[in-house]
Formats: structure tokens, C-alpha cells, sequence
């Protein structure tokens, strides 16, 4: 297997621009932490002990190699490609994010940071961060908008389970954006012990590339499993973008081969037709410097973020990291999108033919192999990266599919808990 940091010629220049993309816009006052991050990281990353903690904790505590499955019955009812899942919902926590913050967190205990803090939408990043800061002994805060703590209350829960304290943001929208602004305003005044995890490969440089570097591990291991299956190599590589973490991860082994043909699939909502919809960046948006990086947004005609919708809350963002831009411009990423509705119907079809529940977003990738496999011959082989398992969905799926024994079961719920109130 290729070694752990690998450059490819897709890599952004020493000052962190992916072509005209990615760089670092931010106040004065956090340049240097950003230094100090960008030194440490490339320190840890030419230090073989870094690369070992890192390869261990993968292995022990994440679970790593997670499997890469030939998915033979979807792949005979579709009658075309062989589709392989790789299944990145069998890492501990169930998603990819955990492979990026294993290696934030170790690289900010190599800092001597004490704290760790974070910014959550939906929560799963939050999550994440929460164990690595409880794993290693961090002191954590995450940032919250109030509309989302409220209406994600089940990974708030875990989070405070977890010892950290989630900070509900009030002002603004109470969502994401201003939960970044209110983590950046408390990074400014703690850098000296504290660690910001930003949980994504987008952000001031150098998080688009310490991230997908960090994620890189998924795509190294496709590379030897697809051998144990008889393909030298995959002819397609699927992921779903949001950031861009999970699909860099995996596209990052392939980059240098062109024969590998790569598709990023974004979150197409109720349709790209209208802005506020869709949260399809390629459909609308347009270059921007936003929460310290240059990329392309789905912005109103102010330049501000405009509101985005899927029914997967990790595709659920204005904006996309800087690497995912430069590839498609420079040819190499093809991006499409998977309505909610196809990212649903996605979702039943690989559960009831394969016995796998997928994350809403990774459905949006299966949808995309569903759409593809027919139209390629059975000797093609397409790789699908199964960023995260479906157990966190079970209330939008719930309601999606019209399960009416479920919303009975939540009432049951209800009815208990205020029946044992009054006695
Ligand atoms: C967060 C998340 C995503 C989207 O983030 P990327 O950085 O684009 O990978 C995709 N899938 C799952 C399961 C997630 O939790």
C-alpha cells in the first residue's frame, strides 16, 4: 500500500491555492495559529512515529481496513458494471469523518493544545470530534446554532455523553454559518492552548489538505482491495460531495491515473431548478470567499450564502472545498447531483438487495452507480464509497417512507413519559 501522506499532481501549491482556488482569508489575528498548524503538520507528516500512531489508531480504534464489498445481487438486477461498496459506515462512529479527526487530534496533542473546539450543522461532526476529544483526554466545546441543537437532539445527546459541552450560538440565523463565526471568535482569543478540528477538506489552508490527506487511507485501501476482486483497477469511482472530505479520500489514490474515470455527486434536493432548493454548488453557484477560503458558493446576488436543502444533512452546505473545484476544472472530477427523491429510492434498493443501510448521503452516490451500471458492460467495475451507515437517519427515513407504525411508536413514547410524569 502507498505510504500515508502521498502528493499528487492535483496538490495544491505551498501557499495552500488550488489553481485559482483555496488559499487563506482570514482576520490577522489567526494567521498565526494557522501558521503554527500548517508547520506542525507538515513536521508530523515527513515523521514516520506520526504516521504510525496514526496507522494504529485506524487499525485499533477505528476498525481500519474497512471492507471493500462486491455487491453481487444489486449488480445482477442492474445487469451491467460490478459495483463495489466501500464501506466506510464500519468505522467506529459510523462514518469517514472519524479519519480526519483521529489525525487532528493527534496532530493537536503533538501541539500540546489542551482544548479542542468544533462547529456543528447537523451534528455529525460534532460526533466525531466529541470521541476523538474524549479518546485523547481533550477538554471540548462545540458550537451549535439553536435551531440546530434543537432539532438534533439525538447527537447533541451523544456529544454531552461524550464530556463535551455544546455551546448553543443565538445570534444570526442560530444555524451552521454563525456557529462557524462564533468557534472563529473563540479560536482568535484561545489559540495559544486550543485546537480548532474543522471537519471537512475546505477552510483556510491548510485543513483542505491536512484533511484530505488525513482521509487519503480510503482510497490507498480500494487500490489493493479491488485487486483481491480481479480488477487491476476501478474503472469508476463514486462519492458524494459535501465538503469534499469523504470523496477526496477516496478520488486521492486515482488522481495520477486517468484511465480511472471519478464522479462526485452532489445534493440535488427538490431540484437544482431554484436556489434554496438544492444544495448543488455546480448548479448555480459561483466563485466566493467565504469562512476563510476561495471556492465556489451558492451565494445571492450580495456574495452571502444563500439557504440550501437535502434531505441529507452532511450535503446540506453553500459551499464545497477548493480541491473539488480545481479538478472539474481542470477536467478530471465529472460532478452530477441525486435528488432527495433518488437518494431515497436509493437507499431501499441497496438495503433490501444487500442488506446495507446507507447514509442518506452516500445514497446520493448509490444513486448515481444505479443510474450508471446499466449503461456499462459486466467485465466494468465501479466503486461506490459508502461514506457513512444509516442508523442516524432513522427519523427522516422514517417519515420519508410514510411509516406510520413509527410516528405511532414516538406518541407511545410520549404517552409514557407523561403518564410516569404524574404519578
Ligand atoms: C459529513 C458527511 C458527508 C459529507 O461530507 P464530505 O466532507 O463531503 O465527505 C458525507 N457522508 C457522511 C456519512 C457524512 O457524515
Amino acid at each position: 500500500m502507498k505510504e500515508l501522506f502521498f502528493k499528487t499532481s492535483y496538490d495544491a501549491d505551498d501557499r495552500g491555492h488550488f489553481g485559482a482556488y483555496g488559499g487563506r482569508y482570514v482576520p490577522e489575528m489567526l494567521m498565526p495559529a494557522l501558521e503554527e498548524l500548517e508547520k506542525a503538520y507538515d513536521d508530523a507528516r515527513r515523521d514516520p512515529g506520526f504516521a504510525r500512531d496514526l496507522t494504529d489508531l485506524y487499525h485499533h480504534f477505528s476498525g481500519r481496513p474497512t471492507p471493500l464489498y462486491h455487491a453481487q445481487n444489486l449488480s445482477r438486477q442492474l445487469g451491467g458494471a460490478q459495483i463495489f461498496i466501500k464501506n466506510e459506515g464500519l468505522n467506529h462512529t459510523g462514518a469517514h469523518k472519524i479519519n480526519h479527526c483521529l489525525g487532528q487530534a493527534l496532530l493537536a496533542q503533538r501541539m500540546g493544545k489542551k482544548r479542542i473546539i468544533a462547529e456543528t450543522g447537523a451534528g455529525q461532526h460534532g460526533l466525531a470530534t466529541a470521541t476523538v476529544a474524549a479518546r485523547f483526554g481533550f477538554e471540548c466545546t462545540v458550537f451549535m446554532g439553536e435551531v440546530d441543537v434543537a432539532r438534533q437532539r439525538p447527537n447533541v445527546f451523544w456529544m454531552e455523553q461524550l464530556g463535551t459541552e455544546v455551546r448553543p450560538v443565538g445570534f444570526g440565523s442560530r444555524t451552521l454559518k454563525d456557529a462557524v463565526n462564533a468557534a472563529l471568535k473563540d479560536w482568535i482569543a484561545t489559540v495559544e492552548t486550543t485546537h480548532y478540528i474543522i471537519g471537512s477538506c475546505l477552510g483556510p489552508h491548510p485543513y483542505p489538505s491536512m484533511n484530505r490527506d488525513f482521509q487519503a487511507i480510503v482510497g490507498a485501501e480500494v487500490e489493493d482491495q479491488i485487486q483481491d476482486h480481479g480488477f487491476p483497477k476501478p474503472d469508476y469511482v463514486i462519492a458524494c460531495v459535501g465538503g469534499g472530505s469523504n470523496s477526496l479520500g477516496i478520488f486521492n489514490a486515482f488522481l495520477d491515473d486517468p484511465e480511472v474515470h471519478l464522479i462526485g455527486v452532489e445534493a440535488g434536493g427538490k431540484g437544482v431548478e431554484k436556489l434554496g432548493d438544492h444544495a448543488a454548488r455546480f448548479e448555480g453557484g459561483r466563485p466566493g470567499v467565504v469562512e476563510g477560503y476561495k471556492s465556489f458558493f451558492l451565494q445571492d446576488t450580495d456574495g452571502q450564502l444563500t439557504h440550501t436543502h437535502s434531505i441529507s444533512a452532511g450535503l446540506d452546505y453553500a459551499g464545497v472545498g477548493p480541491q473539488i473545484v480545481y479538478l472539474k476544472d481542470r477536467g478530471r472530477l465529472h460532478l452530477t447531483y441525486a435528488t432527495d427523491e433518488q437518494a431515497i429510492a436509493a437507499f431501499r434498493m441497496l438495503a433490501s438487495t444487500e442488506g446495507i443501510l446507507p447514509a442518506l448521503e452516500s445514497s446520493h452516490a448509490v444513486a448515481e452507480a444505479i443510474k450508471l451500471a446499466p449503461t456499462l458492460p459486466q467485465k466494468k467495475s465501479i466503486v461506490v464509497n459508502l461514506s457513512g451507515r444509516g442508523d442516524k437517519d432513522i427519523f427522516i427515513v422514517a417519515e420519508a417512507v410514510k411509516d406510520s407504525k413509527w410516528l405511532d411508536f414516538l406518541q407511545s413514547v410520549i404517552d409514557r413519559e407523561k403518564q410516569s410524569d404524574t404519578k
